[in-house]
């Protein structure tokens, strides 16, 4: 059943889009009535080069007048930059050796990016891009785009993710959701329709390959694991063709071309243009007019096959990894989605088949496909699209021992990953050295009917009276679903981590079976939880209480007032095992009422000595 909505005038309503940043090409699409579509620009073009150039008059341009002015001002022009972003300076120095733009010499941490005469963050120039992309999607779509949703690698961590949302605020774009690469590959393709299944996507696109293993169960995508070389994509099979042209224009006009930069830039347009051809012929013809002269070359497919065979080959061992990481064999792959421009080429296709010996989808574009299934996320962010599924979310609960035998959830079920979370915690005993730690799953109240995942120790932390260290437990998980949970003591910085996989070992069934149980069990789960919340509580006051008690204060009370005190401490230890959390709390309150007086005085004398203190240095 669909829903009726009545349109009171509101004629410009808004629309989430979604959007594909890609290293080499970005793409924006929207869900349309019958689907989701890519979203053309004013020229009718559907594929965005990741290109930005300061263009003479000062404005950033973006897109394919950038990458004209690549041809004629690369001192002034940025690509690849989805390379740099959430990265610092010293992660990559051996990347920055493949760039020819320079980065700022007196920025230490931070990567600026020398345009011209003025400098750019990663972050900035990516967001010329979104910004060009959402000015196409309002021109197209006739209505404001505030909001999207973009994809990201699989393997991108926190920094590099922060980074693209960052990105999306400079262009004045909330990102709503930012969706994994091979996941919006496998949402383009419906797959989430099926109920369950292994499903493998092989991502070869300009200047990076990327494969990844997802499993499918009731319509969640889980990152299995991921593979790939950040240095391997069409850009190898451009400089293969580009050094032989290069060789020929050498002979042919006894001239070497490769010092001009104008030169080799419109000679690699004209091999990629042949290499895009061969894809769907079997000859085509590499053709460069420049400064008057001529040159051209036939290229067969058996040739070109041949050229590239070793460039295919390196994809295959990542492939391989992947599975073995993944612990899955090649037969058990249902599913292969083809991600990427290099992947129209034929022999590619047929290596992928051989490899996973599974027919891989081709119904849509390669290079089109992720922004297509951002765009089906977009829909249904929005509500456009009825069936409402859970991507990359973690199936169960995480969290920690606390005392009295019951879990504190640091990280809920159905949150998105990869996901964090930090928490506070203190210490039960007086001078406490260390602290157990221990890591647990599942959705039910006690730690006895969780799963435990790992235990350390955090040790030699700064003795203090219970109550006073601040130990800051941080849950991290990330895009393949590895738990990093870190304990440290806020004082003296002191910290100790443990990595888990949660998923290890556990069934769909058994997940579906904890969760189950969690709301069978939910009312008595609650009610036990309150007892020994109450009993810790009890444990406390009780505790403190005892101490004061051998306090020279004590003495100097009425006996009336210890009278009482006494008997409220009676009364609690009776219902303490009662069962009854109400019950407790009340004579909690009690004895609280009791040892005000007491609480106060002791108070008093502690500061009183403090300030004698003071006064005899
Ligand atoms: P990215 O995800 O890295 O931004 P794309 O998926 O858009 O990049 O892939 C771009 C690469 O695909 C380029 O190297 C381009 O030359 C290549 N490509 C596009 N179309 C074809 C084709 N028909 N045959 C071979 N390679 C192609
Ligand atoms: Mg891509």
């Amino acid at each position: 059943m669909g829903t009726f909505q009545i349109d009171f005038g509101e004629s410009r309503k808004s629309k989430i889009v979604g959007i594909d940043l890609g290293t080499t090409n970005s793409l924006v699409a929207e869900m349309g009535l019958t689907g989701p579509r890519i979203v053309e620009d004013p020229e009718g073009r559907k594929i965005s080069p990741s290109v930005v150039s300061l263009a003479e008059d000062g404005h950033l341009v973006a897109g394919e007048p950038a990458r004209e002015l690549l041809l004629t001002h690369p001192e002034r022009t940025a690509y690849s930059v989805k390379r740099l972003m959430g990265r610092g300076v010293a992660d990559i120095q051996e990347e920055l050796k493949l760039f020819p733009f320079r980065v700022a010499e007196d920025s230490e941490s931070v990567i600026k990016l020398k345009l011209g005469g003025r400098t750019f963050t990663p972050p900035e120039i990516s967001a010329v891009i979104l910004r060009q992309l959402k000015d196409n999607a309002e021109a197209a779509l006739g209505v404001p785009v505030n909001e999207a949703v973009i994809t990201v690698p699989a393997y991108f961590n926190d920094a590099q993710r922060q980074a693209t949302k960052d990105a999306g605020r400079l262009a004045s774009l909330e990102v709503l959701r930012l969706v994994n690469e091979p996941t919006a590959a496998a949402l383009a393709y419906g797959l989430d329709k099926r109920n369950n299944g292994i499903i493998a996507v092989y991502d070869f696109g300009g200047g990076t390959f990327d494969i990844s293993i997802l499993r499918l169960h009731d319509g969640i995508f889980e990152v299995l694991a991921t593979n790939g070389d950040t240095h391997l994509g069409g850009d190898d099979i451009d400089n293969l063709l580009l050094n032989i042209a290069l060789e020929d224009v050498q002979s042919e006009w006894g001239e070497d071309l490769s010092g001009d930069s104008e030169g080799v830039q419109r000679l690699r347009r004209a091999v990629i243009r042949a290499k895009e051809e061969l894809s769907f012929t079997p000859q085509a013809e590499i053709q460069l007019e420049y400064k008057g002269r001529r040159y051209h070359r036939a290229m067969d497919r058996a040739l070109f096959e041949r050229l590239i065979a070793p460039i295919v080959e390196r994809t295959l061992e990542p492939c391989r990894a992947c599975l073995a990481d993944a612990n899955i064999a090649p037969g058990q792959i249902e599913e292969v989605v083809l991600v990427g421009g290099s992947t129209r080429i034929p022999l590619v296709r047929a290596a992928v088949e051989r490899l996973f010996k599974a027919k891989p989808h081709t119904e849509l574009n390669p290079d089109e496909v992720v922004a297509l299934g951002a765009a089906v996320q977009a829909g249904i962010l929005a509500g456009d699209v009825e069936d409402k599924l859970l991507l990359d979310v973690t199936p169960l609960s995480l969290g920690i021992e606390i005392m009295g035998g019951v879990i504190s959830k640091l990280i809920h079920r159905n949150s998105t990953i990869p996901a964090s979370a930090t928490e506070t915690f203190t210490t039960a005993v007086d001078g406490q050295k260390n602290v157990l730690i221990h890591v647990l799953q599942g959705e039910r109240e006690l730690v006895k009917d969780c799963r435990s995942l790992a235990r350390f120790d955090l040790k030699d932390i700064q003795p203090l009276p219970a109550g006073l260290a601040r130990i800051e437990v941080r849950f991290l998980i990330d895009a393949n679903g590895i738990l990093n949970v870190t304990a440290r003591d806020a004082r003296t910085g002191k910290e100790q981590s443990v990595e888990v996989k949660p998923s290890y070992g556990l069934t769909e069934d058994q997940v579906e079976a904890m969760i189950r149980e969690s709301f069978d069990k939910a009312e008595e789960d609650m009610r036990e939880r309150q007892v020994r919340e109450a009993q810790v509580e009890a444990d406390n006051i009780l505790a403190a209480t005892e101490k004061a008690q051998r306090h020279q204060t004590w003495l100097a009370l009425n006996n009336d007032e210890r009278a009482a005190i006494d008997s409220a401490k009676r009364d609690l230890q009776n219902v303490y095992h009662s069962n009854d959390h109400h019950a407790i709390n009340r004579n909690i309150e009690a004895l609280n009422r009791a040892t005000q007086n007491l609480a106060e005085q002791m108070m008093n004398t502690a500061v009183g000595s403090a300030l004698k203190g003071t006064k005899i240095d």
